[in-house]
């Protein structure tokens, strides 16, 4: 017998509007379906069991199912490797070597038709993600069909993010294929990066924000100041363009890398410590420092709906304070990777920063999540990262 789903309407009313996941509540019923297989899904409307694709299932998640195809096909070895090499071309069409990069994703979830996995490259290695029951029991075959396409020297499997929890599966770090060292040297943009993949936040580095690095160059000049800087990410970005750079992360072993970095690329003008932003942004305030640009680049504060009144005000606290900071003229490039705090939202809070830290602050660009992090129209999950460039007008 065939595994198969019955939705409720509602949940074929989503289905038809593009998205791909239908939660356990608008399933009707589940018919010889096992964790993570493939099941055809059909209509429970009136009866009549229409098809209405095939899907990835999974008996734990509230995610019940997680659409793959809207069409009645055969999902199989040949169906997922059509779709890893319709991801790869994607990234050949961005050409991102152009720019002398090596490090970028190949894959991101549902925004590739490949939902909930995940796949980066960083030069000679690849660190994949599964992040469902249904990828999690394919991931032998995206690794066999990711090794014959990109011919990586290593696959190493970071399965160690918390949502695997809520799919009942385990959570761990292994290699896949060949050899991952814990010492990789990739380039983003003509800056040398050192990166472990075995234990890096994500996969080693935050790749979503490239091309926005790229796009700050642009502004970036005097005295920097890169706030939550990881690897030093903006700080090594921006440097050439401003005469001094300064990158603050909580994290000790982030600063060494900061350090390392700047070593390895011969950059001289910046210096990294470790603080917490909070209380370094109130600081400089009250000693009446000045900066011509700066980068807030926090982590998620709002990792559920619950906690966005506490995200907001953490966002609007570092937002008012970094306007306040800056210098007639000045460049504040500010960021939001919670999905919980929407666009509008986040716009909505950096006015009120403004308002109250009584600058006139004009928007010079726009920005989401590097293109390498496809955004799919109709599927709000995809779309994450959020990225304003301002700057402070007056004399
Ligand atoms: N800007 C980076 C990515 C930032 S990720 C890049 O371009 O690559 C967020 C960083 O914020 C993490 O490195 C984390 O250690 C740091 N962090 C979290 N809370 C912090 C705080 N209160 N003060 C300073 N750094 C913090």
């Amino acid at each position: 017998m065939t595994p198969s789903v019955t939705v409720s309407h509602r949940g074929e009313e989503r289905i038809r509007a593009g998205h791909p996941w239908v939660y356990r509540s608008d399933i009707i019923a589940v018919e010889h379906a096992g964790a993570g297989e493939i099941v055809r899904v059909v209509s429970g409307r009136g009866g009549r069991h229409r098809p209405l694709g095939c899907a990835l299932y999974s008996d734990r998640s509230e995610i019940a199912i997680r659409m793959v195809s809207r069409a009645e096909e055969r999902i199989d070895d040949a169906f997922w490797r059509r779709r890893l090499e319709r991801a790869i071309e994607y990234r050949r069409q961005l050409d991102v070597a152009a720019t002398d990069t090596t490090a970028y994703r190949l894959v991101h979830g549902e925004g590739d038709l490949l939902p909930s996995l995940v796949v980066d490259r960083y030069g000679d290695y690849l660190v994949m993600q599964a992040l469902s029951q249904g990828t999690d029991r394919l991931q032998s075959a995206f690794v066999r069909h990711l090794v014959d396409l990109v011919q990586p020297r290593g696959v190493l499997a970071r399965n160690d993010p918390r949502v695997r929890l809520l799919e009942g599966l385990e959570q761990k770090v292994e290699l896949l294929h060949g050899e991952v060292p814990e010492q990789v040297f990739v380039r983003e943009a003509g800056v040398e990066y050192e990166i472990d993949p075995w234990h890096g936040q994500k996969t080693g580095l935050f790749l979503d924000q490239r091309e926005n690095r790229l796009a700050a160059r642009r502004w970036a000049r005097g005295r920097l100041l890169d706030c939550f800087s990881y690897h030093g990410g903006f700080a090594l970005a921006l440097a050439g363009q401003c005469d001094t750079a300064l990158a603050l992360d909580i994290s000790e072993d982030a600063v060494a890398r900061i350090r390392a970095n700047a070593a390895r690329n011969a950059v001289r003008n910046v210096d990294a410590r470790t603080a917490n932003v909070f209380d370094e942004l109130r600081e400089f305030d009250r000693a009446g420092e000045t900066f011509d640009t700066i980068v807030l680049d926090p982590p998620a504060f709002a990792k559920s709906k619950p906690a966005v009144a506490k995200a907001a005000a953490g966002y609007k606290e570092i937002n008012l304070r970094a306007m306040k900071l800056l210098a007639p003229g000045g460049i504040l490039v500010t960021c939001s990777c919670s999905y919980n705090v929407d666009e509008e939202m986040f716009g909505a809070i950096v006015q009120r920063a403004a308002a109250d830290a009584h600058a006139d602050m004009v928007l010079v660009d726009k920005r989401i999540q590097g293109r390498d992090h496809p955004v799919l129209i109709g599927v709000p999950e995809t779309y994450y990262l959020k990225c304003l460039i301002l700057r402070k007008a007056g004399e």
